[in-house]
């Protein structure tokens, strides 16, 4: 049976490739994010991973290992640290109440690292604990060095009083640290009365080839409540929901269905408030929600989404430097005409500029959004072809 009492936190794992987020998260959690083969073969981490660990405290410490009371369930989002899947972590970026930034100790702060880290502050992600890591690997004058140069990097940033913490998550050194840094992240507000918005991050279908008929589990959809409450039963709608090909054209068609079923982690639920990542079963046909396929997409209760819409009118604010890179390059102001990738939520859309002024900006849309007002838009433009983050916006 579940327990309804402890707090809900989702904790994304950020940070340059290479440094240590999926090692550490299959240490705290007991087990490997979620992986697809291809992300095996490679060694790195493409998609979104996802794992749980249950806080429990025994007289003054904090454990993962199930000792004394549990006080507070983590969903973890482990985020792909390559360049090139920057869209990616922004998805992952925009579901999370908190992160851990992972640097590597004998590499230290490296493109990703900043990028990752800006675009933590411009998502408002307040609660960051840093680790430096793999510090089996170095001396103590270097680990010493690489804590000055993280206290220099944060300076005058949202996260210049962070913990930061050595680390090895190979060899296990100071997790129970961590652990402890995690239980005492301060908890966001929830807001439980609004009508409900659920991003999908994820959706499939869970069947095994040759089941029965009868035994057949609707559709599943994976991801954050940012707001209000779900509950078995309840009527829901996804948009821009399933893209058909109408006479040479996509079109978008809402769906909708009933919640059969709700789970977080393996433990299933009646309601669920925002918090952790949780799944829901629906009665789509499973055939809809696999590979991914809604992913991106909106769910609120029946008639209570807007309209989506090709269009979105955003107030622009740009970096002064392109991130993700290892050069300095200014970013020169945005252009009409201009193509940008456009990450709302956990939807990725390309856009046009068709109409520009000081700081806002109209964008008609390749692929449909739903835009709710005051959502945060992160903006990269193609640089010598890679999507690189120039700035945020903000849909007016
Ligand atoms: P990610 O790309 O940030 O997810 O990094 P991975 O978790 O895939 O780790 C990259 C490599 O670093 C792997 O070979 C790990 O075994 C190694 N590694 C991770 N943490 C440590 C550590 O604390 N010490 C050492 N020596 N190696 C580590
Ligand atoms: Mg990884």
């Amino acid at each position: 049976m579940a327990n309804e009492n402890i707090t809900e936190l989702n904790v994304g794992v950020v940070g340059h490739i290479d440094h240590g987020k999926t090692t550490l998260l299959a240490k705290l959690t007991g087990k490997f994010p979620d992986t697809h083969s291809e992300e095996l073969k490679r060694g790195i981490t493409i998609k979104l991973g996802y794992a749980e660990m249950t806080i429990s405290k025994e007289g003054n410490s904090y454990n993962n290992k199930g000792k004394g009371t549990p006080v507070r369930y983590i969903s973890f989002i482990d985020a792909p640290g390559h360049e090139m899947l920057m869209a990616t972590m922004l998805s992952g970026a925009a579901i999370i109440d908190a992160a851990i930034l992972v640097i590597a100790a004998n590499e230290g702060i490296k493109p990703q690292t900043a990028e990752h880290f800006t675009a933590l502050q411009a998502k408002k992600i307040k609660n960051i604990i840093i680790v430096q890591n793999k510090i089996d690997l170095v001396n103590k004058e270097q680990a010493l060095k690489n804590y000055q140069d993280i206290k220099q990097f944060v300076k005058g940033t949202i996260a210049e009083n962070s913990p930061i913490i050595p680390i090895s998550a190979q060899q296990e050194i100071n997790i129970d640290k961590l652990i402890e840094e995690i239980a005492k992240i301060e908890m966001p507000k929830r807001d439980l009365d609004s009508e409900p918005i659920f991003l999908i991050a994820r959706s499939f279908d869970i069947n095994r080839p040759g089941t029965l008929v009868e035994k057949l589990h609707g559709g599943i959809l994976g991801g954050i409540l940012k707001k209000g409450k779900l509950k078995v039963g309840d009527e829901i709608e996804i948009k821009p929901g399933l893209s058909v090909k109408k006479a040479n054209q996509q079109t978008y068609q809402t769906l909708t269905t009933k919640i059969l079923s709700l789970h977080r982690g393996s433990e299933s639920l009646k309601e669920v408030n925002p918090g952790a990542s949780i799944s829901i079963e629906t009665e789509l046909d499973p055939y809809l929600t696999k590979a991914d396929s809604l992913s991106g997409c909106v769910v609120s209760l029946k008639g209570k989404l807007p309209e989506i819409s090709y269009k979105m009118k955003i107030k622009t604010n740009l970096f002064e430097e392109v991130l993700g890179i290892s050069e300095h390059k200014e970013v020169s102001p945005l252009k009409t005409k201009e193509l940008l990738m456009l990450s709302v939520g956990t939807t990725i859309s390309v856009g046009t500029i068709e109409k520009l002024s000081k700081d806002e900006a109209e964008l008609s849309l390749n692929i449909p959004l739903v835009a709710l007002k005051g959502d945060n838009v992160g903006l990269a433009r193609n640089i010598n072809s890679h999507w690189r983050l120039i700035g945020f916006g903000e849909v007016i």
